[in-house]
Parts: structure tokens; C-alpha cells; sequence
């Protein structure tokens, strides 16, 4: 009995260790997705400038060539105003040259606007760039610190679970099925000290018999209250009377 007390207390710190190990392991590993999910933003937002910049390029094209044949109609008024005869007719084609006038000024107007929208638009993009390539670095740096240690984690839970099934396959049936239920059922301890009396797992008192029965050390014992497996150090003062 005592050597399977032994080792179910090593089975706890293993236990202990284990959920240690993945409690870092997730923490590094949700560090990692935040950072993943910070970069795609960014990411997002330049990929985002860069499709406006193509659809205002695109704009401003052709804007330029409508501008292209406004000039070329004012150009066709002017030769034909040179040819005509008659002041009615004159009249309208100086009408018609003028209307492209206004018409191309606008256009000028528009294009204006478009180059305006294109510089910020690329300011814009250039600030989120830098912000990026300085993110994409820092996340580089601390990926190339978390990858072996992750590695490491993996290694060693693997190690300690090895351990783990060593030892259980000491214990004896009824003692591992009942283990494996308490670890399960009450966060990953299972097996805890009494001290002064009490159950350290459940903080309750516990019975001043069943206590003092601890220091026999002659059977495995479970606290009355939370069913998990006590041991008690060995310095621990049995207490003068109780019983
Ligand atoms: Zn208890």
C-alpha cells in the first residue's frame, strides 16, 4: 500500500506538471493566433488600399480619354467655325464648341479630384505598408522564440505522459479507475495532503479518528468529503489527543 501511496502522490505532481505545461502551451499558442489574426488584419486593409488605388488608376484613365475627346470635338468646332458662312450657323457650332468647353473643364475638375483621391490613397497605403513590414518583424522575432519552445512543451508532455501510464499500470485496478474519475471529476487533483486536520483538497475537517488513522499509513484512505486520496507528511505532528 505504501508504494502505491508513493506512487499516486508522484502521479499527482505529474498531473500537476501536465496541466502546467498546457496551461503555457495554450497561452503561447493563443499568443500565436492573436499575432496571426493582427498581421491579416493589416494585411487586409493594405490589400484593401491597393484595390481602391487600381479602381481610382482605372478612373482617372478614363477620365483622361473622355477628356481626350472633348479636346478633339472643341478642336473640330474651331476648323469648322473657319469654313462657315452663315451667322446662324455660326452661332451654333460656337454654342456646341463652348457646351464641350464647359463639358471638358469638368471632366479637368473630376480628374483633379482623382489624382487628390490617389495620392492619399497611396500615403495611406505606404503608412499601413510600414506598419506591416514592422508588425510582420516583431511577429517573426517572437514566432522564432514560441516555435521551440512549443516544441519543447511537446516533448516533454509527451514524456510526462508516458510516466503517467507507467505508473498508473502500477496501481491497482479499483485504486486507477478510481484516480482516473477524480482527476477527471475534480480539475486534475486527485490526490492531496491532510494537514491539521483537514483535507487540504476540500478544506474541510476531517473526522479526529480518520485523521489520526493517517499516521498508520496501512491503507489507502479517501477524505469523507471529496472522495480524493489523502497522504499526510511525515513530519506532520500527530496530535497529542483526538481520538
Ligand atoms: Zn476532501
Amino acid at each position: 500500500m505504501r508504494q502505491q501511496m508513493e506512487n499516486l502522490k508522484k502521479l499527482q505532481q505529474i498531473e500537476d506538471h501536465i496541466l502546467e505545461l498546457k496551461a503555457t502551451r495554450d497561452r503561447l499558442q493563443k499568443e500565436e493566433q492573436l499575432m496571426t489574426t493582427e498581421v491579416t488584419a493589416i494585411q487586409t486593409e493594405v490589400d484593401r488600399l491597393h484595390a481602391n488605388l487600381e479602381d481610382s488608376s482605372k478612373g482617372i484613365r478614363e477620365l483622361r480619354s473622355v477628356l481626350a475627346e472633348g479636346q478633339e470635338r472643341v478642336v473640330k468646332s474651331e476648323k469648322r467655325l473657319l469654313e462657315i458662312r452663315t451667322v446662324k450657323e455660326q452661332m451654333a457650332v460656337t454654342r456646341e464648341k463652348e457646351t464641350a468647353k464647359q463639358a471638358n473643364r469638368e471632366v479637368q475638375e473630376k480628374i483633379k479630384e482623382k489624382e487628390n483621391e490617389i495620392d492619399r490613397l497611396k500615403k495611406e497605403k505606404e503608412e499601413r505598408e510600414m506598419v506591416l513590414e514592422e508588425l510582420q518583424e516583431r511577429v517573426n522575432n517572437r514566432h522564432a522564440e514560441i516555435a521551440p519552445q512549443l516544441a519543447d512543451f511537446e516533448q516533454t508532455l509527451g514524456t510526462k505522459m508516458s510516466h503517467r501510464v507507467s505508473l498508473l499500470a502500477t496501481l491497482s485496478p479499483g485504486v486507477k479507475r478510481r484516480y482516473q474519475i477524480l482527476v477527471e471529476q475534480r480539475g486534475g487533483t486527485a490526490v492531496v495532503e491532510a494537514r491539521n486536520s483537514a483535507c487540504m483538497g476540500c478544506n474541510m475537517k476531517l473526522p479526529p479518528q480518520f485523521f489520526n488513522s493517517l499516521f498508520l499509513k496501512q491503507e489507502i484512505q479517501c477524505c469523507p468529503h471529496c472522495n480524493r486520496f489523502l497522504y499526510i507528511h511525515g513530519e506532520e505532528e500527530k496530535p497529542a489527543s483526538g481520538a
